[in-house]
């Protein structure tokens, strides 16, 4: 299979769809308003629209379709199950009591004695909020530490962890977090070269938990992701994360790591914090540990468990489906060895945006650990970061290439392809981005060359208009007696 578009985006029927949605749902839709299709069906890497065009998925469901669209041996258990009972709230079940052990092991041999689980409400907000209800009966203490560029979901309080100030501007937001800069070196938080860094960053927060004039209280939790996703595709800095790790050990503060996005295998471990050496206490896991069917839940150490019986509940604890296909995808992922498969071909694509860097000033940096990849644009001529992105992606779009924006003003293009990309669709990736770049930058020097054009005959017609003008001031200034005398 490969891409390919054959009518303008979107389609006729695309149009007919997204047009009969935005008649009956709110204001708030947001894929669909910028990847204007509707969806048919998807295949692997691939994802077919309403009018039969073919794109090379790099939301994957925002993450969630680890192995691409419809993998038949994930089908087949979902299918199996369906059969047996769908929905158990937390009693145990064959289903369930098998997809805990995978749970467990994909932990390392370290922490899986100590583990806890709580099966959540299905989404990764729900494993947050319960991650944070449950530091808050630990501790007794109600703040939360989070940081600058961090995202944890659309509820109320997931909000109120979120640095993101456009979509919290609600009235009566719960302000229980207090934020702190992350280690987003390509644009220091503290305006630092990385020649004077010594991860100021993190210091910054050291002294203010250690200073009795600090003016923030102990808090109940701190809260990261390893890899910033919506923020921009941000790589946590090992140094950071390691002090973070040994000051929150001494001041008895659990450590919460979001691996909503970066956990089940995306970043090349099974979880990102494998990759730091450090051991949280609490990691919320959610989007692709389903096998594609909705299922939150926080892994935690077992000294952090004083909730009582039904301390924290949901009726959608028990998708019998998300346990038989995720239980089954974390075998396929090792027997196909996946997590290598991420490593290899993500350190490719990874080289081919390096090589489009070197070709385009406005490529600023190329990151992100494993299938989890961002590029940073920067501003040319008049276009802002964010509205190059945006034309990039439009123009991949047209060629048959999906991705999202991430980032300050969308200025990284954020690429999140399943997990079992083949090394040659990571190239027909590469040659869309390519082309699409290469016609953006186009685009650009002509407009550049048209506004110059523009402001010389401006220029010009300025200089023209200025000698009449001093030519009539001379002759206004000449003395009458020319033909007085
Ligand atoms: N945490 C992170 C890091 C995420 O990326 C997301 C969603 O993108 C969430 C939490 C929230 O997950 P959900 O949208 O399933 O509530």
């Amino acid at each position: 299979m490969s891409a390919r578009v054959i009518t303008e985006i979107p389609g006729e029927a695309s149009r007919r769809l997204l047009a009969e949605q935005a008649a009956v749902e709110s204001s708030a839709r947001a894929y669909p308003l910028l990847t204007p299709i509707a969806v048919s069906r998807g295949d692997g890497s691939y994802l077919t629209d309403a009018d039969g065009n073919v794109f090379l998925d790099f939301l994957t469901g925002a993450g969630v379709l680890v192995l691409g669209h419809n993998h038949p041996e994930l089908l087949g258990a979902a299918q199996a199950q369906l059969a047996v009972s769908t929905h158990g709230l937390d009693f145990p079940t064959e289903a369930k009591q098998d997809f805990s052990r995978e749970l467990l092991r994909m932990l390392p041999e370290s922490m899986r004695r100590r583990t806890k689980i709580h099966f959540c409400g299905p989404t990764g907000a729900d494993g947050i909020e319960a991650a944070v209800k449950l530091c808050k009966t630990y501790t007794g203490r109600s703040g939360v530490v989070s940081f600058h560029g961090g995202f944890h979901g659309s509820t109320q309080s997931t909000l109120a962890l979120t640095g993101l100030r456009a979509s919290k501007a609600l009235p009566g937001d719960p302000s229980i977090s207090s934020f702190f800069p992350y280690s987003y070196c390509h644009k220091c938080p503290l305006g630092l070269s990385a020649d004077s860094c010594s991860v100021n960053c993190i210091q910054y927060l050291e002294n203010m938990l250690n200073d009795p004039n600090g003016g923030t209280p102990r808090p109940a939790a701190v809260i990261l992701e390893l890899v910033q996703g919506e923020g921009g595709v941000i790589p946590v800095r090992p140094e950071f994360i390691r002090q973070l790790r040994e000051l929150t050990y001494e001041l008895d503060v659990p450590l919460v790591v979001d691996e909503v996005q970066t956990g089940c295998g995306r970043t090349g471990t099974w979880y990102a914090f494998e990759q730091y050496g450090i051991e949280p206490d609490v990691v919320v896991s959610s989007k692709g540990l389903g096998g594609g069917h909705p299922v939150s839940v926080i892994l935690f150490n077992e000294r952090l468990d004083d909730w009582k019986p039904a301390a924290h509940t949901g009726t959608f604890r028990g998708n019998q489906l998300a346990f038989a296909a995720g239980a089954t995808q974390i075998r396929v992922m090792e027997r196909d060895g996946i997590l290598d498969n991420v490593r290899r071909v993500g350190a490719h694509l990874r080289n081919g945006l390096r090589r489009l860097q070197d070709l385009h000033d406005f490529i600023g940096d190329v990151r992100g650990l494993g299938l989890m990849l961002g590029v940073e644009f920067t501003p040319l001529g008049a276009w802002s970061a964010g509205e190059l992105v945006d034309r990039v992606r439009t123009a991949a779009l047209r060629r048959g290439l999906i991705f999202e924006p991430a980032g300050r003003g969308g200025c990284v293009a954020r690429f999140l392809p399943p997990l079992n990309l083949t090394w040659e669709e990571a190239d027909e990736a590469l040659s869309i981005l390519a082309a699409a770049m290469s016609e953006v930058a186009e685009s650009a020097m002509s407009e550049v060359a048209e506004s110059v054009m523009s402001e010389v005959a401006e220029s010009a017609e300025s200089e023209v208009a200025e000698s009449v003008r001093s030519e009539v001031a001379e002759s206004a200034a000449s003395p009458r007696g020319h033909d007085g005398h």
